[in-house]
Parts: structure tokens; C-alpha cells; sequence
């Protein structure tokens, strides 16, 4: 399925619109959008990243991308778990080299299943290239303990895909993938989500217990995992659903000064230029973002994707777009006025600012920085 193939607007709007409807309360009670879920489940939408010979739609980055943006414009949280679902489904498929990950995507196709992620850990906080837990061998099972400070919507996933060192003896940058299955998993919630903002995500924190077979460890390191595939694809998915936001903010805005322009209509509203501000910020956003997901089919076709530039692109994308997002939603809200100050209403800003300045946070900005500024201290290109 390609961007011409697959029409976004027809198979995702259904769902956005549930979305659209159950996002305040999503956002009031903090709660699973269990409505929005299911109707992405319906219109096969947890599959559309997976290739047709596993039994998916066989969606590209881009395609994926305009979903993200079309269901986050509708309610960030759902937005921000469509991407981070497909993340780690991207993850099998561009790493399928063992069975068990084939015969997983088969099943996340057949069956439409929510994938999450544990990657940060307790003591490592978001250095996701870093664990302290370890997979224990016993014969063809393993066994794993994590103490998980997030895992967004892990109570309700299907899979949470767990990085792990690779064995006792193994040092904390040694880590491997583990497939965890609901069967063999056990969450003891350890916190809770009672935050600013994507508040449906339900990201509490677990001691997450698994166990399973041992094949469902990808023999793929993870290092080359998050290079080629998790780090980028996730930071264009999170793009994608932070453009989402920003758009919603626009439209909210736009609105609001059309409205005041039909009240007076001799006069230009003064948030008119504002507006105009605002809305080159939103291009840029989409600038960046196009130009991300055009240069990650290039770089993997040139097998470059794990070169010191290329994490440090992909890092730069990240910063940009979680600052952008919190920009756009702060004019909009600025443009709005009080109205943008209320909690619901037409025009209000509050639920997407709120879930804007989560963005600069799932993984720090600084910590992001400041991996990059390691490699820049190394790197002979940029
Ligand atoms: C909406 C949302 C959903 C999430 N979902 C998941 C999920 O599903 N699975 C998952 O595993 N995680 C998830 N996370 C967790 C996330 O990725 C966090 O990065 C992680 O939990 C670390 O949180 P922290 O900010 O407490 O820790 P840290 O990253 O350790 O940051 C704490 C503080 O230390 C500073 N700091 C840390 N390192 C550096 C550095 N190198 N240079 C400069 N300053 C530094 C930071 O600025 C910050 O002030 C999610 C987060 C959010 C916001």
C-alpha cells in the first residue's frame, strides 16, 4: 500500500471522528480511548504498517505518517498511540529475520493487536540505549524483570515489545528485544498517570514481570534496532501525531478569527497577522516532517541509517517538532483568546497545549541534545 494507494482520508477519518468524539473525556477521566481503539482496529488500521504477505496493509512511512497526523488532529492521545504502536510494529517488520517475529506480525494482522513498549527503566530514566535488567535463560524459556517507570497504555496492549540485556553477564548496552506476549506477562502497577497532558495514553509505571519462549528474544541486536528503525521511525510517528496537535491548534484559531471577522467585518481582526505567524510555524513543521520521512527512504536506501549523521538528523527532527508544537499551540492559544484559555469549547487550546508539552519530555530534549552532542564531538560530517 503507497500514499496513492491507500486513501488516508477515506479509511482513517471513520475513526478520527470516534476519536473526536470521546477526546475530552479521555482527557477529563485520563482514561484508555478503548471507542477510538477498537474503531482503528475495524478499519484494520493496527496492521497497515505490516506487509502483505503477513497479512497487512502494507501502508509506507508516509502513509502512516498522514494517519498519525489525521488522528492526533482529532485527539492527541489516540494520535500519540497510533504511533507508537506502529513504532514498534516497524520494528518487526523491518527486522523479521527470526520466525518468531514473522509468526508475531501474522498474528498482530489477523487479530488487529495494540503493541506498546518498555524501554526506559527505572535508574536509567530515558536512556534508552541502557537497561539494567536482564533476560534469564532457563533451557528454551527465558524470564525478565523490569522495573518500567512508563508504559503508555500497557495495561491494554496486546504485546509490549521490552529491551533487556542480553543475559546476566551481558554489560547495560548489551541489549537485545524480547517479544512479551499478554499470556506470559504480569504488570504490578508502580505508578501512576495523573499528568498535564496525553493523559489518555494511561502510561503508568510497572514492575513488569515476563516469561515465554525463548525465540521471542530477536537475534538482531538492539543496538542496530533502535539505530535503523526505532529511533528514527519513532521520532517521525511522534512528529507526525505532535503535527496533528499543531493543526488542530491552527484550525481552533482560524476559526476564531474568521468568527470575529463575521462580527466586524469592516475590520481585520487583530489576530489576524497572528494567525499568519502561526500558521508559517505549521509549515514548518510539515516542512520538516516531509523532508524527514523523504530522507529516511533515502538513507535506508543507501544503507546509511546508522551512521553518526543520521542519528543526529533524526535527533534534530525530534527537538524541532516537540518546540514547534508548544509554539503553535501557545499563538493559538494567544489568538483564541480566553475562549482558547478554557478547558472545552470551540476554541479552547488547553487540552492540546497541555498534551504539546509532553512532547519535549518522551525523552528529554536535553538528553536527546546531549547524545547528539557526543556524536558531534566525534562526527567529521553533519
Ligand atoms: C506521553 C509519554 C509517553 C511515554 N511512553 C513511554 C512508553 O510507552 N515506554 C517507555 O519506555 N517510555 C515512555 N515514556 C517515557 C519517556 O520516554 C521518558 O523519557 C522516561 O520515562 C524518562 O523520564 P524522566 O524525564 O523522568 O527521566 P530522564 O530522561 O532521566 O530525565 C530527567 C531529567 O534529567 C535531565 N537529563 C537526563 N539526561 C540528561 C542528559 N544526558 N543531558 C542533560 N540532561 C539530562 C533531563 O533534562 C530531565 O530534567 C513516555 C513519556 C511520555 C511523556
Amino acid at each position: 500500500m503507497t500514499v496513492d494507494s491507500f486513501q488516508v482520508s477515506d479509511v482513517v477519518a471513520p475513526a478520527a471522528d470516534i476519536a473526536a468524539v470521546h477526546a475530552d473525556e479521555v482527557d477529563r477521566e485520563a482514561r484508555f480511548p478503548a471507542e477510538a481503539v477498537a474503531a482503528l482496529q475495524r478499519a484494520k488500521l493496527l496492521s497497515a504498517g505490516i506487509p502483505a504477505e503477513f497479512g497487512g496493509g502494507g501502508a509506507d512511512l508516509a502513509t502512516l505518517a498522514s494517519a498519525t497526523t489525521a488522528i492526533a488532529h482529532k485527539c492527541g492521545s489516540t494520535g500519540l498511540i497510533f504511533a507508537m504502536h506502529h513504532s514498534q510494529v516497524a520494528a518487526l517488520v523491518r527486522h523479521a529475520v527470526d520466525e518468531a517475529v514473522r509468526s508475531t506480525l501474522r498474528r498482530i494482522a489477523a487479530d488487529e493487536l495494540l503493541v506498546a513498549s518498555a524501554t526506559t527503566e527505572v535508574g536509567s530514566g530515558g536512556d534508552v540505549r541502557k537497561s539494567t535488567c536482564f533476560v534469564e535463560r532457563n533451557g528454551t524459556r527465558f524470564r525478565l524483570a523490569k522495573q518500567a517507570p512508563v508504559i503508555s497504555y500497557g495495561q491494554d496492549a496486546d504485546i509490549i515489545l521490552v529491551t533487556a540485556r542480553r543475559d546476566a553477564d551481558s554489560g547495560p548496552h548489551e541489549q537485545v528485544l524480547v517479544i512479551c506476549d499478554r499470556a506470559g506477562l504480569t504488570l504490578e502497577q508502580t505508578a501512576g498517570w495523573d499528568t498535564l497532558g496525553f493523559r489518555g495514553t494511561c502510561s503508568n509505571g510497572f514492575l513488569l514481570t515476563a516469561e515465554g519462549d525463548l525465540d521471542a528474544v530477536l537475534t538482531t541486536p538492539f543496538a542496530d534496532i533502535s539505530a535503523v528503525t526505532m529511533l528514527p521511525v519513532s521520532h517521525i510517528l511522534w512528529a507526525a501525531a505532535w503535527l496533528g496537535l499543531a493543526e488542530e491548534a491552527i484550525d481552533r484559531a482560524r476559526q476564531s478569527v474568521q468568527a470575529a471577522a463575521r462580527r466586524q467585518p469592516s475590520v481585520t481582526p487583530p489576530g489576524a497577522v497572528r494567525l499568519a505567524e502561526a500558521t508559517t510555524l505549521l509549515h514548518q513543521m510539515r516542512a520538516l516532517l516531509r523532508s524527514s520521512i523523504a530522507r529516511f527512504a533515502e538513507l535506508d536506501r543507501l544503507g546509511s541509517m546508522s551512521r553518526t549523521s543520521t542519528v543526529i538528523e533524526f535527533n534534530c527532527l525530534k527537538v524541532s517538532a516537540s518546540r514547534l508544537v508548544v509554539e503553535v499551540a501557545a499563538e493559538a492559544m494567544a489568538i483564541c483568546g480566553i475562549a482558547g484559555y478554557q478547558s472545552v469549547g470551540p476554541y479552547s487550546i488547553a487540552r492540546i497545549l497541555r498534551d504539546a508539552y509532553g512532547a519535549g519530555l518522551m525523552v528529554n530534549n536535553d538528553r536527546i541534545n546531549g547524545n547528539s552532542a557526543q556524536l558531534l564531538l566525534v562526527g567529521k560530517t553533519i
